[in-house]
């Protein structure tokens, strides 16, 4: 065991503060990662404030990880110390089952352990996330990091980067689809990017005026404001595909009104609460209501090369892990421009 520098909270009440985590001594499958960057995704805020339920105590957030390879176990072939490596939100899975098998670890049928909040698939060690100076991984839940991307700017890939890149080619988002993008944080702006990228006319649907310029330089053709009802009225019935990433309780039925018959709306903001949804707004145009859940390795390692590719970054602001606690606030102020990203030099 190795003791390693992190930032933890002790219960979902408490701050994060500066504490001392232990990580296994890599095995031979594993890769040490001395993280250099670590981004804030809004649900490490859901989960160390235990919105969700059921949370895990002391919990150590982070699942948007860019690290430095230190060491790795003799089996490993892929990465060899000093060279870059990610992990996104899950840390092993079974490696067997089928979901597994076809690259959808995220929905292993034992239960993918995820990169903190939960547990190794012994089901009795819990896990800590990137908010640490070090994280120990099996080689197959490291991803490369593509020479085309900057370092202090990729860790949001990991995350918000796959979260929105995977629904987009699930639903086969292309040139010339009429594509609303509904709140512009982490996940937000980087669906305006990737789907501006794959050719689609984007509307960046959200609660104020504010964030128009930006959002048309990320790529958004238009921008509404839903504080408006007018605007509802306006865009009924008008897109194909509406990527909603909104991480507070909302109407849904109002949104799926403004698909085409036919289209879809995928939720990937999960608010704490559950909404009804009214089946009149679904069967008036055999409107589709569907959920996507991160990515697989596959996908999020893909997800990484078509951002290099496409000279495509997310939008960061670099704080040290000492403002981790104002930079909490600040997003649920809807106050981030677009992802706090912790550079980990910070903590010593
Ligand atoms: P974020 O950076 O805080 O962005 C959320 C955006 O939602 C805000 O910037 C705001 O955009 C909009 N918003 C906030 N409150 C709202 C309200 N009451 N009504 C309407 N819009 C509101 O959060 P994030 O990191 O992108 O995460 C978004 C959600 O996705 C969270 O719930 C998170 O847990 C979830 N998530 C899901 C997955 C998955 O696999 N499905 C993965 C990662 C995260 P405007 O200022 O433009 O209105
Ligand atoms: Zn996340």
């Amino acid at each position: 065991m190795a003791k390693v520098a992190a930032y933890a909270t002790a219960s979902a009440k408490s701050p994060l503060a500066a504490s001392i985590i232990e990580r296994r001594e890599p095995g031979p499958d594993d890769v040490v990662l001395d993280v250099l960057y670590c981004g804030i995704c809004h649900s490490d805020v859901h989960q160390a404030r235990d919105e969700w339920g059921g949370a895990l105590f002391p919990m150590v957030p982070g699942h948007e990880i860019v690290g430095r390879v230190s060491r790795v176990g003799k089996n490993v072939t892929e990465f060899a110390p000093g060279a870059l490596g990610a992990v996104g939100c899950f840390v092993d899975s079974c490696m067997h089952c089928e979901p597994c098998s076809e690259h959808h670890e995220n929905f292993c049928e034992k239960g993918v352990a995820y990169t903190y909040n939960s547990t190794e698939m012994d089901r009795k060690t819990p896990t800590f996330g990137g908010y640490s100076k070090q994280i120990v991984v099996k080689e197959h839940f490291v991803l490369k990091v593509p020479a085309g991307l900057d370092v202090s700017s990729a860790a949001p890939l990991l995350c918000a980067g796959i979260t929105t890149y995977s629904p987009l080619r699930q639903w086969n988002v292309k040139q010339g689809d009429k594509v609303a993008v509904v709140g512009l944080g982490g996940l937000g702006h980087m669906g305006v990017k990737l789907a501006a990228s794959m050719g689609a006319e984007v509307t960046v649907l959200s609660t104020s005026r504010t964030k128009e310029a930006d959002a048309r330089k990320f790529g958004a053709r238009h921008f509404e404001v839903t504080k408006d009802p007018a605007t509802f009225k306006k865009l009924r019935g008008h897109y194909s595909f509406i990527l909603d990433t909104v991480s507070a309780p909302h109407d849904y039925n109002a949104y799926l009104e403004l698909l085409k018959p036919y289209g879809t709306m995928v939720l990937v903001g999960v608010p704490p609460e559950p909404s009804p949804v009214a089946a009149f707004a679904l069967i008036g145009g055999n409107r589709k209501l569907a959920g996507s859940n991160i990515g697989g390795i596959k996908e999020t390692q893909e997800t990484l090369d078509y951002c290099a590719a496409h000279k495509i970054a997310p939008e960061v602001e670099i704080i040290p892990i000492q403002k981790v606690n104002e930079a909490y606030e600040r997003m649920i102020r809807n106050d981030v421009r677009y992802r706090f990203v912790i550079d980990m030099a910070s903590l010593s």
